[in-house]
C-alpha cells in the first residue's frame, strides 16, 4: 500500500504540474494574441532607471518606453517607493498592462551584507550558504526586488582576475553543491511565498576562464575541460530550478557567448532542458560590435537567434529586431519565443496575479533584522581561514595592550567588499569599533593607520576605481609609520589589518601583483622588526601571494570581506570565542607566475617524482619555485589540531549499481572543541582520456569536542566516477581508482579500489 500511495501521490504531482503548465500556456497565449510586435519586443528589453544613471527614480525616457509598452524589466533600483512607482506606470499607464520585473545585483546578501561569495565557499557549510541566500531574497523582496542577478558560478583559477570574488573558487563539485544552495535559498520550492526572487545563474560561460586574467577578455579551452570542469555548477544551477541565466561578456570558441547558439540553445536547453529565459550581461550585445561581428542589427538578430531572451540595457533589441524581421532576417517563432519566456516568467512569480506582490512597501521590518545580523556574523567567523598560527599566538586573551594597526583597522568601507552598494555601512562597526566593544577596558587598544592602503602612483592610475574605499591619510608615509611604531612600543601585541582595499577586487578589478601592496608591506616588516608578535588579519578579494608573511609572521588570519558583521565576527575569532574552521576554495600560489594554479591538475608526462636520470632534468617545474601552492586548496588551520587514521573501505570493488563506503576515524587532538571539513578525493588512474591527479567528490563538516573521536563515512557510487570523455559521452570507465582523505587536498590518507 505504501507503494501504492507513493504513486498515487508522484500521479496526483504531475497531473497538477501538467495543469499548472497548461493553465500558464493559456494565460501567455491570451496575452501574446492581444500584443502588437513592438510590445512583444518590449518585454525583451531590460533598462536601467535613468539614461544618466543619477538615482533610484525612473527619468521621464525611460518612463515613456514604460508606458509605450517597450520595457519588460528594470535593474538597479532599490527605492521600494520608486519600484511601486515604476510598476503602478506598467499597470495603470501601459496598453497591455504587463507587470515589470525588478532585478538588482544581490550576490551575497541585501542590506544585511554576508562575506563575499569566496568567503562564503570557505565555510563549505551549504546550509549556511542557502540560508544567507534565502536571507538575502527577504530583504531584497521587502524592497520591492523580484529578481537578483546570482549566484556567480564561474569557476575561476585565476587569481589575477578580480572577480574570483564573486565566485565559489576553483572546483567544480564544491562549486556545483554551492550553486544549487544558493538558487534554492533564493527561490524556495516554487514561488508561492512572495519572498522568493527569481535566481540567474551567470555568467554563461566560462568567463571565470578570461585568459590572462584579465577582465571581459578571450576564453579559448576544449570541450572536454568545459563540461568536466567549467560547466558543473551552471548545470547543477539549472538542476536546481534556475529560472534564468545570464550570459557572459567573453567568446567561447571563437563566438561571443551573448549570439553563441551552441551554448544558449544546444547545451543549455538542449542538454540540459533549462526552462527559463536568458538575458545578456550589461551592454553585451552592443559589445559584440567591437568583437566585430557586425552592426547593432547584425549582433542583436544573431543574439536572439542563438537564444538569448532579454537584452540588458543595450536596447538592441526594441532597436532593430522589428527591422530585422521586416527584411527577413529573423523569423516571428523566434520573437514570440523569447517573448513567451519572459511572460512565464513573470506568471510563475505570480506577477499577474499580484504586480505589488514585494513591493507594497509593509515588510520594511525584515530588512536588517538583529536576527539576520547574527546570521551574517556566524557566516563571516565561519568563512575566515587561518592560514597560520605559530606558537598558538591566537586566540588572544582579553588582557593587557594591542597595538591595532592598518590602513585596513578602521575603515567600514572596507568590510563589506565589492557588490554591497545597499548595504548601509553607517551601520557597521570597522575593526577598530568592533574591537573596541569586545575588549571594553580590558585591553587597552592602541590604533595608528601605520600606512595608506597603496603608494599614491597606483592611486592615480585608479582614481576613479577607489574613491570609496581608500581615505587617503595627507601624511608621509614616514610620519604614518612613525606613529605605528609608537603605538607597538607601548603595547604587549600588534594586530596588523592589511590587505586590499574592498575595490581591488570584483569586476574590472584584475591585478598582475596580488600581494599585499608595497606601501603596506612595508609597514608591515617595520612591525615584524620590532620583535613583538604580530598578527596578520589580512582583507583579501582573491588568493594572495603571501610567501614573506609566511615566513615572517607568526599568525595570519585571512578574514577576505567579511560583510557586515565582520568586525564583531573577527573579534569573535580572535579571541577565541569561535575557533575558525573555514578552509581555502582557491590554491593560494607562491607567485603569480605559477597561475593558474589549482589542484585538480592533469598530470605531466614528467613527474616530478622517480629517479629516471632523464626526468631529473627535463621536468615539468620552474626553475625559480616549486609547483606547489604556498596554501593548497581546502586548506586552513584551526585552534585545535585534528588527525586521520584508519581509512578503510567496505570493497575493494565497486560494481554498477552497487557502493563503496569509505570510513576514516578523525580525532581532535587539541584542546578546544573544532570543527573540521573533511574532504574526500579521488583519482582515475586508467582512462580513456587524461584525468586530473585529485577530484574532489565529497566533504563533511563536522563538530567535534576536544578529544573526540568520530567515524566519518562517505558513500561512493558509479556515479561519482562519471565524466566527459573525448567524445563527450558522460560515463564512468572501469578500473583503478584512487581514494583519498584528508583535511586539505595535499594532506591526505590514500586507498584505492577498482570499479568493475
Ligand atoms: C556584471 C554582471 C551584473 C550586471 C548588472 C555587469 O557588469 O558583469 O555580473 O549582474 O552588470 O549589474
Amino acid at each position: 500500500t505504501k507503494l501504492l500511495l507513493l504513486l498515487a501521490f508522484s500521479l496526483f504531482c504531475h497531473t497538477a504540474i501538467a495543469q499548472n503548465q497548461q493553465q500558464m500556456k493559456t494565460f501567455v497565449d491570451a496575452l501574446m494574441n492581444k500584443m502588437t510586435l513592438e510590445e512583444k519586443i518590449g518585454q525583451l528589453n531590460l533598462l536601467t532607471s535613468g539614461e544618466v544613471v543619477t538615482g533610484s527614480a525612473v527619468s521621464t525616457g525611460v518612463e515613456a518606453k514604460i508606458k509605450a509598452g517597450q520595457v519588460g524589466a528594470m535593474l538597479n533600483m532599490t527605492k521600494v517607493e520608486d519600484i511601486r512607482r515604476t510598476q503602478q506606470i506598467a499597470m495603470d499607464q501601459s496598453r497591455m498592462k504587463i507587470p515589470l520585473l525588478f532585478g538588482l545585483d544581490v550576490v551575497h546578501g541585501y542590506k544585511t551584507t554576508f562575506p563575499i561569495p569566496l568567503a562564503l565557499s570557505c565555510s563549505w557549510d551549504m546550509d549556511m550558504i542557502e540560508k544567507s541566500a534565502r536571507i538575502a531574497a527577504i530583504e531584497a523582496s521587502a524592497d520591492g526586488i523580484n529578481w537578483t542577478f546570482s549566484p556567480m558560478v564561474d569557476i575561476a583559477r585565476d587569481a589575477r582576475w578580480g572577480r574570483i570574488a564573486e565566485g565559489s573558487g576553483e572546483d567544480p563539485y564544491l562549486g556545483s553543491k554551492i550553486a544549487a544552495a544558493m538558487v534554492k535559498g533564493y527561490q524556495g520550492n516554487n514561488f508561492s511565498e512572495n519572498s522568493n526572487i527569481l535566481a540567474c545563474v551567470k555568467h554563461f560561460a566560462l568567463y571565470g576562464a578570461a585568459e590572462a586574467g584579465r577582465d571581459y577578455n578571450t576564453t579559448d579551452m576544449s570541450h572536454v575541460r568545459m563540461y568536466n570542469d567549467y560547466f558543473p555548477p551552471y548545470k547543477a544551477a539549472v538542476d536546481a530550478g534556475a529560472a534564468t541565466v545570464m550570459t557572459s561578456f567573453n567568446d567561447v570558441d571563437g563566438i561571443p557567448a551573448t549570439a553563441n547558439k551552441w551554448l544558449m540553445t544546444d547545451v543549455l536547453r538542449k542538454q540540459w532542458g533549462f526552462k527559463g529565459f536568458v538575458v545578456t550581461d550589461y551592454t553585451a550585445i552592443n559589445e559584440m560590435i567591437a568583437h566585430g561581428l557586425g552592426d547593432l542589427q547584425q549582433v542583436s538578430a544573431l543574439a536572439l537567434k542563438a537564444g538569448t531572451d532579454m537584452d540588458m540595457v543595450g536596447e538592441g533589441f526594441t532597436g532593430t529586431i522589428a527591422q530585422s524581421l521586416k527584411e527577413g532576417k529573423i523569423d516571428i517563432n523566434t520573437i514570440n519565443t523569447a517573448c513567451r519566456r519572459i511572460l512565464e516568467a513573470k506568471y510563475k512569480l505570480g506577477l499577474f496575479a499580484d504586480p505589488y506582490r514585494n513591493s507594497k512597501g509593509d515588510r520594511t521590518g525584515d530588512i536588517y533584522t538583529a536576527q539576520n545580523r547574527l546570521e551574517a556574523r556566524k557566516a563571516a567567523t565561519e568563512s575566515f581561514v587561518l592560514l597560520r598560527n605559530q606558537q598558538q599566538l591566537l586566540p588572544l586573551k582579553k588582557q593587557g595592550s594591542i597595538a591595532l594597526i592598518g590602513p585596513l583597522a578602521d575603515s567600514r568601507e572596507n568590510m563589506t567588499g565589492t557588490w554591497s552598494v545597499s548595504a548601509d555601512i553607517t551601520k557597521h562597526a570597522s575593526l577598530r569599533e568592533a574591537l573596541q566593544k569586545e575588549v571594553g577596558s580590558q585591553v587597552t587598544i592602541n590604533y595608528a593607520k601605520g600606512s595608506n592602503l597603496t603608494a599614491d602612483s597606483m592611486l592615480e592610475i585608479n582614481s576613479t576605481m577607489f574613491g570609496r574605499s581608500l581615505h587617503r591619510d595627507g601624511r608621509s608615509a614616514a610620519e604614518l609609520r612613525k606613529e605605528a611604531l609608537e603605538a607597538a612600543a607601548k603595547s604587549d601585541i600588534i594586530v596588523a589589518a592589511l590587505g586590499e582595499a574592498s575595490e581591488m577586487s570584483g569586476e574590472s578589478a584584475s591585478r598582475t601583483d596580488i600581494g599585499i601592496p608595497d606601501t603596506q608591506k612595508e609597514l608591515l616588516a617595520a612591525l615584524v622588526a620590532t620583535g613583538k608578535p604580530v598578527v596578520l588579519v589580512l582583507f583579501a578579494g582573491r588568493p594572495m601571494t603571501l610567501v614573506w608573511e609566511s615566513e615572517h609572521v607568526p599568525a595570519i588570519l585571512n578574514v577576505w570581506f567579511g560583510g557586515c558583521e565582520a568586525g564583531a565576527a573577527i573579534a569573535d575569532v580572535l579571541f577565541g570565542a569561535v575557533n575558525p574552521s573555514g578552509k581555502l576554495t582557491t590554491s593560494f600560489p607562491q607567485n603569480v607566475g605559477q597561475v593558474p594554479l589549482y589542484y585538480g591538475q592533469k598530470p605531466t608526462g614528467r613527474p616530478l617524482a622517480g629517479n629516471d636520470k632523464w626526468f631529473t632534468k627535463f621536468r615539468s617545474n620552474y626553475l625559480d619555485v616549486s609547483n606547489e601552492p604556498l596554501y593548497p586548496f581546502g586548506y586552513g588551520l584551526s585552534y585545535t589540531t585534528f588527525s586521520y587514521s584508519d581509512i578503510r573501505l567496505s570493497a575493494n570493488t565497486l560494481s554498477t549499481g552497487g557502493n563503496i563506503k569509505a570510513t576514516v576515524t578523525v580525532t581532535n587532538t587539541g584542546k578546544q572543541d573544532g570543527v573540521e571539513i573533511v574532504q574526500l578525493y579521488t583519482r582515475d588512474v586508467v582512462a580513456s582520456i587524461t584525468r586530473p591527479v585529485k577530484e574532489l567528490k565529497g566533504f563533511q563538516r563536522i563538530a567535534l569536542k576536544a578529544g573526540e573521536s568520530r567515524q566519518v563515512t562517505f558513500t561512493i557510487t558509479e556515479n561519482d566516477l562519471k565524466f566527459y570523455n573525448n567524445e563527450l559521452k558522460y560515463a564512468a570507465e572501469p578500473g583503478e581508482f584512487k581514494l583519498f582523505i584528508g583535511g586539505n587536498s595535499r594532506d591526505v590518507k590514500e586507498t584505492g579500489f577498482s570499479l568493475k
